[in-house]
Order: structure tokens, then C-alpha cells, then sequence
């Protein structure tokens, strides 16, 4: 085997504490044990929201797919999102133009918008019970990004083709009762149950004839002309034709470099049933601050808030720290809109990928022919997981996606 890919994905705790959807029921699916063959036509990698996603790109293609996890399914990031499922990613248009270009940048927008749609079709088709809801989203002006920045980014994103509304100080008291010097009011999001969503994709792929796997880690791999030969933690060789590891912030290591690093982010979620504005059931709200305070409602009433990352790795697992970040996180909410969410009913920290433009990697492992890899980092993996699914499934089915170099894997 090569040495490189020996040991081969990052491993590490993913989430501290008990997410708010631990709790519902719903989030589970059934697996094998064992690896049933041991030669496949692609072996998905990791059982979150990426992997789901991808194995379902790949159904009514008459292949045989394995997934496999060293985990249960739906343990890993996807069980600690907040599940705002946005096309606006951390990184405003204007702003990743400048880095990327503008044409590229519309392009990761647009691309994104698209993705959310995807989603949100895949949910009413299958009929998924994930408690998904089409919102709207605010984004509220804040330090790093002010009325002016704003201004600009509503400029950007209509000369993309992306409905936005710019609202006016005035108009955002008036409408939501925020103070902020501005906000920017756009469609095309949806909040949900993160465990129910990618449960939900993970079921129906078993029944279209996936074969999923718990409790097996892949440790290493070797590529072949048409082959790639991986080794199990229990002894086992599997074959594939293609490999795709969907492995979230435990990304293999032989592509850790500056450009992605994991940082510590905290969550926290009320009560049901909270009293709350009749408009926040219909939005997602998250400010042009850093670090940031996002929120959202539930489907049952209950108000779900994060953000005040931290640079630092380890900060997740301290104790102190969740406490701390808890309280300022709630004391932000009640200073912009006049909720008092209480003893919250479930507080998590969790770690969480980020790279310096906010947008992920997603392609071929380098050097490889056949090992393509997902990350989907940053406050927008679910949108960037639906977007990689796209992407790299077409590229092992042999029809190029237009846009597939768009996020590099430097
Ligand atoms: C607190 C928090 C809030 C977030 N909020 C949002 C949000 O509001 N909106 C949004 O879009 N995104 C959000 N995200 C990001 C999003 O949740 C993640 O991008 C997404 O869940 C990652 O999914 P994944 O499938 O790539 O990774 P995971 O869910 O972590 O799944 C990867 C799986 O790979 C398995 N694995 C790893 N290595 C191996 C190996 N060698 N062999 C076998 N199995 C392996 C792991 O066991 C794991 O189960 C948030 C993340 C966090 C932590």
C-alpha cells in the first residue's frame, strides 16, 4: 500500500454533548455488519448527509454500490448541524469575486442556489420525513459587513441572476423589529432535521440495492489501472472500480494542508413550543459578523442558535467554554430580537471544517484516477454535499459536469 494513504482519514471526536436531534426519532437506519462481495463498481466512503446524497446520484444507474462507515450512519457532522440549508454561503458573491473571479464566483452561487432546489425536490418526491421547510433568509448587516457591503453584495448577486431584496434600517425595524443598519431578505432556503434528512436519503438508497455497512473503517488504499483495492479494519480486500470518500471534517489525511483547517463551533436549541415572532418560523437569520450568531425556528416551535466559532481545535471539548459560548449566544439573540430562550433543552460544541474562501474541495484525490473525494466544509455542507453529489457522480458516469473544476482540491 502507499505509504501516503496509510491510516488513512483524520480521526477525531465530532461532536461533544447530545444534539437536540439525538432525540428524535427517525434518524436511524439499518445496516450489515460485513461487507456482503468484496468487488463493487463504487464504494462510498462515510455514511453523513455527503455520502447519502451521493449514493443516491447513483441510483437506477445499474451499479453496484457499497457504503461504508466506521461508524453507525448518521453519527458523524451531520447528527451536530443546524441544518440551514442556504444557497448564501459564508463567503458573500461580491466578496468571492475578487478572489476567483466573477465569473466563477456567480458560478459557486448559482450553483448553490441550484443545489438547494435539488434538495428540496429529492424531499418532495421521495416524500421524506425530515421535517423540511422552504424559508426565506435575513442577513443582517454587522461589523464585518455593514449597510454599504450590503448594498454591494445586492448589486453582485442580481447582475448573477439571484433574487435578493435589499431592506433598509426602517424597513427591518418595521417588518421584523431588528435593529441593524440593513439586511438582505432572498428565497431559496430551507431548514431541517439534518439526522431524519440524511437517514431518509440513506433508506431509500438501501432499498434501490446500496449495500450499507457499519463499524468498518477503510485503512488503506492502492489504485490500479481500472481498479482501486482498499483494506478493511476487519482484514478484508474490497474492490472498486471508483472510491469516493465522503468523510466530512475526518478528510484523508494525505490532503491536510493549509488551506482546510478545523476550528470549534457551538449550538444550542430551546424549548418547544418558545414564544417567538410569527415571522421567524418563516426565515432563517444569520449577520455579516465574525464570529457570527445564526438562528431559526423548528417545525415544533423550538429555537435552534450558533455560531461564536473558534479558532482553535480543542475549544469544542471544553466544558467551560460550552457554557460560556451558550450564554453569549443566547444573550445575542435576546439583544436583537427580545427572545429569552431560557435553560436551553440541548446544547452541543462540535468541530467544524473551514478553509480561508469558505468554499469546499471537491474532486479527484490528486494523483489518483479513480479516488475522488467530497468535503464539504463550512457553515453550508449540506448545499455543498448535494453540489459534490452532482459533480462527481457525473464525472464517474462519464458526462463531465461544466462546472467541475470549480472547487479544486489544491
Ligand atoms: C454545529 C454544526 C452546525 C452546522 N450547521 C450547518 C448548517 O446550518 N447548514 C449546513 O449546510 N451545514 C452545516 N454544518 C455543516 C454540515 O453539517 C457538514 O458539512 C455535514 O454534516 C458533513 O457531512 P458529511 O457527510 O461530509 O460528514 P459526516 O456526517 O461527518 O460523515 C462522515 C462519515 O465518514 C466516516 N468516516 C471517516 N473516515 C472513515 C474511514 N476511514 N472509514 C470509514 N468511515 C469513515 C465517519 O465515521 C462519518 O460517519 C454544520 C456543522 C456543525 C458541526
Amino acid at each position: 500500500m502507499l505509504d501516503k494513504y496509510k491510516s488513512l482519514t483524520r480521526r477525531q471526536t465530532l461532536c461533544r454533548d447530545r444534539p437536540l436531534w439525538a432525540s428524535i426519532p427517525g434518524g436511524t437506519v439499518r445496516t450489515r455488519r460485513r461487507t456482503p462481495e468484496t468487488e463493487y463498481d463504487v464504494i462510498i466512503v462515510g455514511a453523513g448527509i455527503s455520502g447519502a446524497l451521493m449514493s443516491h446520484a447513483f441510483i437506477g444507474k445499474n451499479l453496484r454500490i457499497l457504503m461504508v462507515d466506521r461508524r453507525a450512519p448518521v453519527q458523524g457532522s451531520s447528527l451536530a448541524s443546524t441544518a440551514m440549508i442556504q444557497h448564501e454561503i459564508d463567503t458573500p458573491l461580491h466578496v468571492l469575486q475578487k478572489s476567483i473571479g466573477v465569473r466563477n464566483a456567480q458560478r459557486v452561487w448559482q450553483r448553490s442556489a441550484a443545489a438547494v432546489k435539488q434538495l428540496g425536490r429529492l424531499v418532495h418526491d421521495l416524500d421524506l420525513k425530515c421535517a423540511f421547510q422552504a424559508k426565506k433568509t435575513l442577513f443582517l448587516a454587522g461589523e464585518e459587513y455593514d449597510a454599504r457591503a450590503l448594498s454591494g453584495e445586492a448589486e453582485a448577486r442580481r447582475i448573477a441572476g439571484l433574487g435578493v431584496d435589499l431592506l433598509s434600517e426602517e424597513t427591518l425595524q418595521e417588518r421584523f423589529g431588528l435593529n441593524r443598519t440593513a439586511a438582505l431578505e432572498s428565497a431559496i432556503s430551507a431548514s431541517a432535521n439534518p439526522a431524519q434528512l440524511t437517514a431518509a436519503v440513506l433508506r431509500n438508497a438501501g432499498k434501490h440495492g446500496v449495500e450499507i455497512v457499519s463499524g468498518v473503517e477503510i485503512k488503506e488504499l492502492k489504485e490500479f489501472d481500472e481498479s482501486v483495492v482498499l483494506s478493511t479494519s476487519q482484514g478484508a480486500l474490497l474492490v472498486a472500480r471508483s472510491v469516493v470518500f465522503c468523510t466530512g471534517y475526518e478528510f484523508l489525511k494525505a490532503l491536510a494542508n493549509k488551506r482546510q483547517k478545523v476550528v470549534s463551533t457551538w449550538a444550542l436549541a430551546s424549548r418547544p413550543r418558545l414564544s417567538r415572532p410569527d415571522w421567524l418560523d418563516k426565515y432563517l437569520v444569520w449577520e455579516g459578523s465574525d464570529p457570527y450568531l445564526y438562528f431559526r425556528s423548528t417545525a415544533d416551535g423550538r429555537i435552534v442558535l450558533g455560531g461564536e466559532d473558534d479558532d482553535t481545535e480543542d475549544a469544542y471539548k471544553d466544558e467551560k467554554k460550552r457554557k460560556l459560548k451558550s450564554k453569549t449566544l443566547a444573550e445575542k439573540l435576546g439583544d436583537l430580537t427580545g427572545i429569552s430562550i431560557g435553560e436551553p433543552d440541548f446544547e452541543w460544541s462540535a468541530a467544524f471544517g473551514v478553509t480561508p474562501n469558505g468554499l469546499p474541495m471537491i474532486g479527484r484525490v490528486p494523483n489518483m484516477k479513480n479516488v475522488f473525494t467530497s468535503m464539504g466544509f463550512g457553515g453550508n455542507g449540506i448545499t455543498f454535499s448535494q453540489i459534490a453529489a452532482t459533480l462527481i457522480s457525473s464525472e464517474i458516469l462519464d458526462h463531465r459536469d461544466e462546472d467541475w473544476d470549480l472547487f479544486p482540491i489544491f
